[in-house]
């Protein structure tokens, strides 16, 4: 349980997606969930957790768990 808001992990973060269904895991940036249209930076995890959908088997078991990135000097990101 977390109070912690989407907003609060837009730098330096890295999400670790876990399917407790199928168990399939994945990595993303915070940032990526933004886009979809259904999804703020206000929102907290555990909403976010809801109405994610596992990338596998297409199901809303999706469990977030945030990861602090690494800071790697040369970063190629292609963030609008
Ligand atoms: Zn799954």
């Amino acid at each position: 349980m977390t109070d912690l808001q989407l907003y609060d992990y837009s730098e330096g973060y890295e999400f670790r997606f876990k399917c407790g269904r199928c168990g399939y895991i994945w990595c993303d940036h915070p940032a990526t969930l933004l886009q979809h249209t259904d999804m703020h930076d206000r929102m907290y995890l555990e909403e976010v957790e809801k109405r994610l959908v596992c990338r596998n088997c297409k199901t809303r078991h999706v469990q977030i768990t945030p990861m602090i990135r690494r800071v790697t000097h040369g970063f190629v990101g292609g963030l609008p």
